[in-house]
């Protein structure tokens, strides 16, 4: 049953030639499970298909921004009509308005929002609006939670990075990343104990709400409480990174699953249906700090890009259909359960996380609630496991240390293939 993988081998050969590693984010090489990646041509719906034309149902999803899969008619029809208004114009346009409204709206701790054109630049520039109203330099993070790129969030930093084995990436000055504290997610004492230590030098404590980027790792009850009441106390900001969680988890993200008001909050992904997008905002008195209000600098050329915010509507306007939520979160438990029994009955030892549509099967036999119990899992079995998926057309993330997403395009038959394919994996590698 092997599939052809000529074409991809052929682009990708190129591919090595002109770009750094053959990809332009790292994950993307496959590094972590060995092989040479399928070079994707195009995706409908729950399916990718590669340029040998297979294909693949889908579970990677874009790293968590296609919640309604791909080419949905309503953000293709949507981006047309926008192209060809134009692409791009540097000056203010009424779709910015309008989804800054329905973000604003569906995140009550958000008064007012500035769109960037990636997470990145958005957990980039919260921090340093953080710094600036604080009046302090450090800012504490925890093990295993990715923030994007930026120097200075590179420590510790889960995801790529944990999968390539970089230590704390070279190229990050040491005195900027001693301003960066780490604590344990889900150890509300390691955040204590750095609070006590450097309390009043602390500007922020960034978090992911639900970790999506160690695997995914929920928060202990109380965890996420414990992180208001601390930098509250101490006149620190909480910064939610919701890059993921936002609109993924609920329509209002993990601030309104767990009932959390954080001081800032970072969107991405799924805010730009799939185009370049990056958002941040909170408390009015924070964000009044920006320039052209405030002495804080930031700017960007494509920010608020008319492509992407009518990408982003589109999406947003989806996910306010009655029942939306309800119908995927049950897909989504139906899965897991299914693929731990076709796992439990082959002998391979599973622990599934999962916040609703977001979810990892850690090759671990115990609890995984942290960075450290995350990285037990046994790499080289999921390895296998992906592989033999992908040969049987199922698209996973290329590394364990991943979200696993779906979206509304999926359905109970792609579900029902996926555990087919589960079961004869299981048997394969067990
Ligand atoms: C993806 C991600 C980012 C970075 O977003 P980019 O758009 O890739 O720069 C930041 N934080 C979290 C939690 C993410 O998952």
């Amino acid at each position: 049953m092997a599939l052809s993988h000529d074409r991809s081998h052929e682009v990708f050969q190129r591919s090595l030639r002109y770009l750094a590693g053959g990809v332009n984010s790292p994950v993307r090489a496959f590094r972590a499970v060995g092989g040479e990646p399928v070079v994707i041509a195009r995706g409908e719906g729950p399916y990718v298909y590669d340029v040998d034309g297979n294909r693949y149902i889908d579970y990677v999803c874009s790293w968590g921004p296609l919640i309604l899969g791909h080419a949905h008619p309503a953000v293709v029809e949507a981006v047309r009509r926008a192209a060809e208004r134009g692409t791009s114009y540097g000056a203010p346009t009424e779709a910015e308005a309008d989804l800054a409204q329905l973000i604003v709206e569906a995140m009550p701790s958000i008064e007012l929002l500035r769109f960037v054109n990636s997470g990145t630049e958005a957990t980039m520039s919260a921090l340093r609006l953080a710094r600036a109203f604080t009046g302090r330099d450090k800012i504490v993070k925890f093990e295993g939670c990715y923030h994007g790129h930026a120097d200075g969030l590179l420590v510790q930093a889960g995801s790529g990075v944990a999968t390539l084995g970089l230590p704390d990436s070279p190229g990050v000055p040491a005195s900027y990343a001693q301003e960066t504290l780490v604590a344990r997610f889900n150890d509300v004492p390691s955040v204590e104990a750095l609070f006590d230590r450097h309390g009043d030098a602390i500007a922020a404590v960034i978090v992911e709400p639900v970790a999506g980027n160690m695997g995914v790792v929920p928060p202990q009850p109380g965890f996420l409480e414990a992180l208001r009441e601390i930098t509250r106390r101490a006149g620190a900001l909480l910064v939610f990174d919701e890059v993921i969680t936002g609109f993924r988890v609920a329509y209002g993200g993990a601030q309104s699953l767990y009932g959390i008001t954080p001081d800032l909050t970072c969107l991405g992904k799924i805010i730009g249906g799939g185009l370049p997008v990056g958002a941040y905002g909170g408390r009015r008195e924070v964000m009044q700090m920006l320039a052209p209000n405030g002495p804080v600098y930031q700017a960007g050329t494509l920010s608020g890009n008319p492509l992407a915010m009518a990408a982003g509507l589109a999406t947003l306007r989806e996910l306010q259909s009655p029942g939306f939520y309800e119908r995927l979160d049950a897909l989504s438990a139906k899965l897991v359960e299914s693929v731990a029994r076709a796992a439990k009955s082959a002998g391979v030892s599973l622990w599934l996380n999962r916040v609703g549509t977001m979810r990892t099967p850690f090759f671990v036999d115990a609890p995984v609630t942290d960075y450290a119990s995350a990285r037990r899992s046994d790499t080289k079995l999921y390895a296998r496991f992906f592989h033999a998926m992908l040969e049987r057309g199922v698209y996973l993330a290329p590394s364990q240390f991943e979200t696993v997403f779906i979206s509304s395009a999926h359905t109970e038959r792609e579900i029902a293939d996926t555990v087919t394919a589960a079961e004869a994996s299981f048997a394969e590698i067990a």
